[in-house]
């Protein structure tokens, strides 16, 4: 009787611009594909939303009951300085300019990447495939483009004639009437349509580039939307369910892989179900990029004294497609949230005794009908009504375009729902966090207690004047007492003191160098 009563998952399209009811292709599993980082610098802390958000939409059909196989690309070729198909090589730039090999730097880069997404508690996608691996695959689907009329050739390479195509840019909403009338002025004999695009590039004559491969068009390098094109359907097939990626995708990059697709006959727009893509971190009002100079990493972050699942939590905060203003009230407002809840969560296990977590958690994943059916028909202990209103708004918020901000509000508000039993509370936390991947159940809060790298006191000696304070308070040193405070609050140490005698406890005050 309950499995009806829970809402379908809702998503909001960017094909079409409007919620729809999700669906998969085959019950029960999900084929997911995030366009991944190119991997000639470190990812930023705004590349890092996206991820976020892909690993929340994916925990989230989790949550919901599917199965769901995620792939997510390494661009390590073929991505050029400006998304609009002009300039250098990404890559190759990078290694001219370190005097490193493009492998070196690609490697580095990827092995960063993974790892910043693990501190971020990111699931592992199924499957990372690189683009250097699938040459002779966008090879082939170049030809099959070319064969079926979609192509032409310039000196420099092979282009796709978005011409061709019916309804070319219409996830990305272009006026493309417009661009082509843009296109004839400037056209001299190239490109015939200013929204045409390189499929492969012919490298110059005179020049050798570093990662270059023979094809029917000369020896080049692909285009990197073929690379997304090819690697999604070879591993998902057409048609799969979703496809994630940055809103700055939604213009060029992924209309260019919905024409190929169509082009090569693999399934057109409706190669597809459903777009989803994620607005930008904004950085006092600067789109987050490479390009400004203004350079933020996870472990920029952390050295300013945030955990990465604080930045978790902060994202978690917002919608996924909202603009996010990121600043050092948000970064202070998200680690005080989570620091609470940790807290909570730790005396709520402490007053709760065992209980099988692992087993808990697994079985959730694994139920088809998802967490919410799982905890109202499959517990031993049936949830009573408070607790069930919980899960309801839990599972209402989720199933609302991944409503993460409303189900933070009610994880926060259940764990100090004194009408609950901290065992029920406990089975809650363990289900919200299937969506919510905080690590909420085992999260010490010391663990969020990160030391800033400008703070000029060592943890140990931090501690140390804690005591040495509290002793002269007990000596009625009171001079010496207030002398020590000053210390520590000049050194951005915050004191919390107890009244029960317990000992004092400290806390770094994260040092962030932005405005708000
Ligand atoms: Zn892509």
């Amino acid at each position: 009787m309950a499995s009806n009563s829970n809402p379908k998952l809702r998503l909001y399209n960017s094909l079409g611009r409007s919620l729809e009811e999700f669906e998969p292709f085959v019950p029960g599993r999900v084929r997911l594909y995030s366009c991944g980082l190119t991997v000639y610098n470190y990812a930023h802390i705004g590349n890092l939303r996206a991820y976020l958000f892909a690993d929340t939409l994916r925990r989230i059909l989790q949550w919901k009951g599917y199965d769901v196989f995620h792939v997510i690309n390494i661009t390590d070729v073929g991505h050029l300085t400006s998304d609009a198909d002009e300039g250098d090589d990404k890559v190759e730039a990078a290694a001219r300019s370190t005097g490193r090999t493009v492998w070196d730097i690609t490697r580095y880069y990827t092995e960063d990447f993974k790892q910043s997404l693990a501190r971020l508690n990111v699931q592992e996608p199924a499957l990372w495939p690189k683009a250097t691996e699938h040459i002779q695959e966008m090879i082939a689907f170049a030809r099959d483009l070319q064969a079926a009329g979609y192509t032409y050739e310039l000196p420099d390479g092979l282009y796709f004639d978005t011409s061709k195509v019916s309804d070319y840019g219409k996830l990305g909403l272009l006026d493309l009437e417009g661009q082509q009338e843009g296109a004839r002025v400037d056209s001299k004999g190239d490109k015939r349509n200013g929204s045409d695009f390189a499929v492969w590039r012919r490298s110059p004559e005179d020049e050798q580039r570093l990662m270059e491969w023979d094809s029917p068009w000369g020896r080049g390098a692909p285009g990197w939307h073929l690379e997304c094109s090819v690697m999604s359907l070879k591993y998902l097939g057409a048609p799969f369910d979703i496809h994630t990626g940055g809103v700055d995708h939604r213009q060029v990059h992924h209309c260019n892989e919905i024409a190929q697709n169509q082009g090569a006959a693999r399934g057109g727009d409706g190669s597809v179900r459903f777009w989803m893509h994620n607005e930008f971190l904004l950085l006092e009002d600067l789109k987050m990029s490479k390009s400004t100079g203004e350079f933020i990493r996870l472990q920029t972050v952390e050295g300013w004294g945030i955990h990465p699942l604080v930045y978790r939590y902060f994202n978690l905060m917002a919608h996924y497609r909202s603009q996010l203003e990121f600043s050092a009230s948000g970064l202070i407002a998200a680690k005080t949230g989570l620091q609470r809840l940790a807290r909570r969560v730790q005396a709520l296990r402490a007053e709760a005794g065992e209980l099988p977590w692992g087993h808990l958690l697994a079985d959730a994943r694994f139920t088809r009908g998802g967490a919410y059916d799982y905890v109202i028909t499959s517990l031993a202990e049936p949830l009573d009504n408070d607790a069930r209103a919980v899960l309801t708004q839990l599972d209402e918020a989720l199933s609302n375009d991944l409503n993460t901000a409303a189900a933070l509000a009610a994880v926060s508000q259940a764990v100090n729902e004194s009408s609950l039993s901290p065992d029920t509370v406990l089975r809650l936390v363990a289900i919200a966090e299937l969506a919510l991947g905080l690590r909420l159940l085992d999260l010490r809060p010391e663990e969020l207690n990160l030391r800033p790298g400008s703070a000029t006191l060592t943890d140990e000696e931090v501690t140390k004047l804690v005591e040495e304070r509290e002793a002269s308070r007990k000596d009625r040193n009171f001079e010496r007492a207030d002398a020590i405070r000053d210390q520590l609050t000049a050194a951005g140490v915050e004191i919390m003191d107890t009244r029960d005698g317990t000992p004092t406890a400290w806390s770094w005050n994260p040092a962030i160098p932005i405005g708000d």
